[in-house]
């Protein structure tokens, strides 16, 4: 579903991606960890078209992300293009980053209804189902101010799934919400990966990598230390590198 190689990321002189390589299945739980400013948001919003890859090749559900290839040539995608391939993603991020003026329920409606030019009663039904999913049923006409934060980052789940995605991005869903709000959160993830969503999570929660990730890779400055099965590199990883990041977070 998402396939790197080689992926190379500067802003400027700072060269923060340096050849990544790895490869996504349809419907893996893919966990991604490391240090602070190893480069994992960046290599999501790489995928997720917010940032343009330097070198390498990136490909999601098989299409190259960012660049048009012609022959041996590459052609930067057009803004209508890369608005198109964005919709088959969905995002979430730390920080839950709902509309504030609008309910649970709007949040949830919007893009179907503003990108994809959905009727609103198509639109509506959808939401609600996704928000009774979340467990948010009830909590459809609230603003994100009446929300706890894992309640917003559940309406945020729903809205990403509200267009339907193919692929699911989540960058520390969890990290920004206290101790006791983060296992619903956790369990809304669980249900889509039992659902088969196939998932890209960076995440801190090593609990949940070892119980419903299928895949576990360690990036350190900007490159793939080592991955494996999540079980596997958590009890026993190889490097240096690995061993000490775990001690730290474990
Ligand atoms: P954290 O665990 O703290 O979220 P991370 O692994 O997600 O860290 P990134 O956010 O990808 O790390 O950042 C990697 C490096 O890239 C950092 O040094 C950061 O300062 C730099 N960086 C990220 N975005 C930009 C940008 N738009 N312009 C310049 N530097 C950037
Ligand atoms: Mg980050």
């Amino acid at each position: 579903m998402v396939r790197a190689e080689g992926v190379h990321k500067s802003f400027g002189a700072a060269h923060i991606l340096k050849g990544i390589d790895l490869e996504v299945a349809p419907r893996e739980v893919f966990c991604l960890i490391g240090p602070s400013g190893s480069g994992k948001s960046t290599f999501l919003r790489c995928i997720n078209h917010l940032e343009q890859i330097n070198a390498g090749r990136l490909y999601v559900d098989g299409e190259l992300v960012g660049y048009r290839q012609k022959g041996d040539k590459l052609y930067e995608l057009k803004d209508s293009e890369v608005a198109r391939k964005r919709r088959d993603i969905g995002m979430v991020f730390q920080r839950f980053n709902l509309f504030p003026h609008m309910t649970a329920i709007e949040n949830v409606m919007e893009a179907p209804v503003q990108v994809r030019g959905e009727a609103k009663a198509v639109a509506r039904a959808r939401a609600e189902r996704l928000l009774d999913r979340v467990g948010l049923a009830d909590k459809a006409a609230s603003y994100p101010s009446q929300l706890s934060g894992g309640q917003q980052q559940r309406v945020a789940i729903a809205r990403a799934l509200a267009m339907e995605p193919k692929l699911m991005l989540f960058d520390e869903p969890t990290s920004a919400l206290d101790p006791e709000l983060v296992g619903d959160v956790l369990d809304v993830m669980r249900g889509l990966a039992e659902e088969g969503m196939t998932m890209i999570v960076v995440t801190h929660e090593m609990g949940f990598a070892r119980e419903v990730g299928d895949a576990l890779v360690f990036m350190d400055d900007g490159v793939v230390v080592e991955s494996g099965h999540p079980r596997d590199v958590l009890t026993n990883p190889r490097h240096e590198r690995t061993k000490s990041f775990l001690s730290k977070v474990l």
